[in-house]
C-alpha cells in the first residue's frame, strides 16, 4: 500500500539518514541512495515518526527485506535485539491522532534537529 509522504515524513527521513551517516545499517555501504526503512509500516501513526522504528538502508537492502520479510525479521532480531523489538511492538499499538497540526510539529522538530546536526555534534532526538 502506497502512503502519500508529507513534509513530516520527508524531514524525518532526512534527519535519520543524516544521523546514521548515510550508511546502510545492514551492509554498511555508503555509496548510492539511502532510504528510510520502516520496521512497522507508516500506517502505525504512533511510531511513524519514531527514530526507533526507522532504519537507514540502501536501496538494495531495503528492496531485499521488503520482498523477504522473514530475512528482515531475523536480521532485526540480531541487530536490535528482541527486547527492543518487543517495546517497539507495544508502542505501535498506542493511539496517536494524526492531525495537520501534529504533522506540522513533527516536520518542525526534525527540521530543527537537522539544523542542530549540521551545526556540529548533536545526537538526533526522536519526536515520538
Ligand atoms: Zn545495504
Amino acid at each position: 500500500m502506497r502512503i502519500k509522504l508529507s513534509p513530516a515524513d520527508i524531514e524525518c527521513s532526512k534527519a535519520i539518514r543524516m544521523a546514521r551517516n548515510h550508511t546502510c545499517e545492514h551492509c554498511r555501504r555508503q555509496d548510492g541512495k539511502m532510504e528510510a526503512a520502516h520496521i512497522y509500516s507508516r500506517s502505525f501513526k504512533s511510531v511513524r515518526w519514531s527514530t526507533d522504528n526507522i532504519l537507514c538502508l540502501c536501496f538494495r537492502c531495503h528492496l531485499h527485506f521488503t520482498g523477504n520479510p522473514l530475512d528482515f525479521e531475523r536480521w532485526l532480531q540480531s541487530y536490535l535485539g528482541q527486547g527492543f523489538l518487543d517495546l517497539l511492538n507495544e508502542k505501535r499499538h498506542s493511539i496517536q491522532k494524526d492531525t495537520a497540526a501534529y504533522r506540522k510539529e513533527v516536520a518542525a522538530h526534525y527540521r530543527r534537529q537537522i539544523k542542530l546536526m549540521e551545526a556540529g555534534e548533536h545526537k538526533l532526538e526522536s519526536f515520538q
